[in-house]
């Protein structure tokens, strides 16, 4: 008999090697868990937000203007006190130019209470479409990867990024877009207290750690990440984004490690993860 789980886990870690190249894990051929066999996923948190409601004849209050839009994110990120209303804030957010030419704000995905937190980097063409964070190609392998060591966004991993609004064409992340999200990230990870950051690619992870050392040299090691107002610094590490594993497959084997290092770190800090490999 198969544990449902431990099927997933091993579905996730031979696609993830078959994706590698790897013929003898193509050779494994293992089936997917029987539809309906995963525990039920708790709600999802980024449902879309209700239009204003504006009763006739009342005029809606204007908008404050954005002279300082640094600023007026600090305003609202602080006044947000869950996450769902600081989900409301970002939506609620004007001052973000990115905004303008995106389909939907991307805020986050996953379990509000889980004690591990993933930071990307920018929402996609597929994010942007969804509203959700990594859905797209990158997306579906980091949830591989997560499924390998028995974690996943239903049961026991919160996702976010850098910034809420898709930059065009993919392009990366300016500073100035960067700046004006991070009073959001550092409240989320304020009301969260996550016990463990994972930052997927160069962009997180140096925006994060204050540092300008490369992704390489940082992937897979044991960090802290520190901020103002936390009662303790939060472990911290770096992952390669699986964009770039997508692009450069036979990195693979070093995202593999990571995931390994990471596996011991939740068992070390008491995080509680399902059957992985
Ligand atoms: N890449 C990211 O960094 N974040 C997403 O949400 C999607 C792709």
């Amino acid at each position: 008999m198969t544990h449902p789980q431990a099927t997933l886990a091993l579905k996730a870690l031979a696609d993830f090697w078959a994706d590698m190249g790897l013929e003898e894990a193509r050779a494994l051929n293992v089936p997917a868990p029987v539809a309906g066999t995963r525990p039920a996923a708790p709600a999802r948190q980024a449902e879309r937000p209700a239009g204003p409601i504006t009763a006739p004849g009342v005029r809606p209050e204007p908008k404050r203007l954005n002279n300082n839009p640094i600023a007026e994110a600090r305003r609202l990120a602080a006044a947000a006190n869950t996450l769902a209303d600081l989900r409301a804030a970002v939506q609620a957010f004007d001052g973000c130019p990115l905004k303008k030419a995106a389909k939907n704000t991307v805020v986050c995905d996953g379990v509000f209470d889980a004690d591990i937190m993933i930071v990307g980097e920018a929402p996609g063409g597929e994010e942007d479409a969804q509203g959700l964070p990594f859905v797209g190609r990158a997306g579906q392998l980091l949830d591989k990867m997560l499924a390998t060591i028995g974690l996943s966004r239903q049961e026991n991993v919160y996702i976010t990024n850098l910034i809420y609004w898709r930059p065009p064409g993919n392009r990366d992340p300016a500073p100035a877009e960067m700046q004006v999200c991070a009073p959001f990230l550092s409240r989320q990870i304020e009301l969260k207290k996550p016990k463990l950051l994972l930052t997927a690619g160069k962009f997180a992870t140096q925006a994060m750690l204050g540092t300008e050392d490369g992704i390489m040299r940082l992937r897979g090691r044991k960090l802290l990440y520190r901020q103002d107002g936390l009662p303790v610094p939060i472990k911290c590490v770096p992952l390669l984004h699986p964009a770039y594993l997508l692009r450069r497959p036979e990195d693979k084997a070093k995202a593999w490690d990571d995931m390994r290092t990471i596996a011991a770190l939740c068992d070390e800090l008491g995080i509680k993860r399902g059957k992985g490999l």
